[in-house]
């Protein structure tokens, strides 16, 4: 019986593979034509000021509305081009349409808003990324601190001197730079210090039980201190409830991002959302459910 069981975990363990492998496959050959055809779209989740939930701007999250598979998350695909070519022409669509974004936010006078646009490690580190950035901030004549880029420690720390080069001629575009999924990549403080970033985001396993956990708590309190005092800005990522914001807000956070305030949302959504902001800026918390 013990023989059988090894077996047929073997096999339930080698469909899994191939299985994963003709999924890479298809999603590689596929991205191609999803960017023709429009199948790529980028939603909008904002973030905003503590305490009060004054708006500052988006962050840029993709999806894939496949015509076959429905919505692809990027948690769903990303990971499996990471490390392929087709991770570029993703990462160029998303900074091309991003830069769209901004400037039509800019036309209906929200033009103190920013965006900020997750790129991969490779595409980062591409030679291609500087002249793009470039070209795309000229192109729809964007002031360069409206463009926040977030890289993740995680693929910071993997190629720390790749990375150093790229941040240094990204900010002397001009452009911010976000260091995203903050605590989970074990980055060690001697690098933190030099690295060139201008945003630090903390990452949503250490907020979620911040009002639970005494450990995260001192975590998350000792890494905004730690922020503050390298002179960088602090966004607290996945904030659901009101009492983790007032939380957040109480150690020094300035900025939060979570379905608190809204998830993901389309651009036409968020347009008929800004409609009914007042001068205030105040991102209407009461609502967010209903915007899910
Ligand atoms: P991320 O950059 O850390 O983005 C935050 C993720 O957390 C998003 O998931 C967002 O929807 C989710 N989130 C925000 N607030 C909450 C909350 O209060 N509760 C919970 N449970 N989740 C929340 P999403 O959109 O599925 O994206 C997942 C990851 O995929 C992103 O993590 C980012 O690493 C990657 N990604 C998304 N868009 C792009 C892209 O255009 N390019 C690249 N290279 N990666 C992307
Ligand atoms: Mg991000
Ligand atoms: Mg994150
Ligand atoms: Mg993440």
């Amino acid at each position: 019986q013990a023989k059988g069981a090894g077996r047929s975990n073997y096999r339930v363990f080698t469909e899994d593979m191939l299985q994963k492998a003709n999924n890479k496959l298809m999603i590689e050959q596929d991205i191609g034509a999803a960017i023709e055809q429009r199948q790529l779209s980028l939603f909008l989740q904002p973030i905003v000021a503590l305490p009060d939930a004054k708006l500052k701007g988006f962050e840029a999250l993709i999806r894939w509305f496949h015509p076959e598979r429905g919505l692809i998350m990027p948690g769903d695909f990303i990971p499996d081009i990471e490390n392929s070519e087709a991770i570029i022409q993703v990462g160029n669509y998303v900074l091309e349409e991003g830069g769209a974004i901004l400037s039509r936010l800019r036309k209906q006078g929200w033009d103190d808003l920013y965006l900020a646009v997750n790129l991969s490690a490779k595409h980062y580190m591409d030679p291609g990324l500087i002249p793009l950035v470039q070209h795309i901030l000229s192109k729809y004549d964007l002031p360069p601190e409206s463009l926040l880029l977030e890289v993740t420690e995680e693929s910071v720390i993997e190629h720390v001197e790749l990375a150093m080069a790229s941040m240094t001629s990204l900010k002397q575009l001009g452009v911010r730079i976000a260091i995203d999924d903050f605590g989970t990549g074990y980055s060690s403080l001697s690098y933190l210090k030099q690295l060139p970033f201008d945003v630090l985001k903390i990452d949503r396993c250490f907020t979620s039980e911040v009002l639970n956990e005494s450990t995260d708590s001192h975590i998350v309190s000792t890494v905004i201190d730690l922020a503050h005092n390298l002179g960088r800005t602090v966004v607290a990522e996945g904030i659901e409830v009101q009492e983790q914001g007032d939380y957040l807000a109480r150690l020094g956070c300035e900025l939060a991002q979570g379905y608190l305030y809204a998830k993901p949302l389309n651009e036409e959504r968020v347009m008929t959302i800004l409609n009914t902001i007042g001068e205030d800026r105040i991102w209407p918390v009461e609502h967010a459910p209903q915007f899910g």
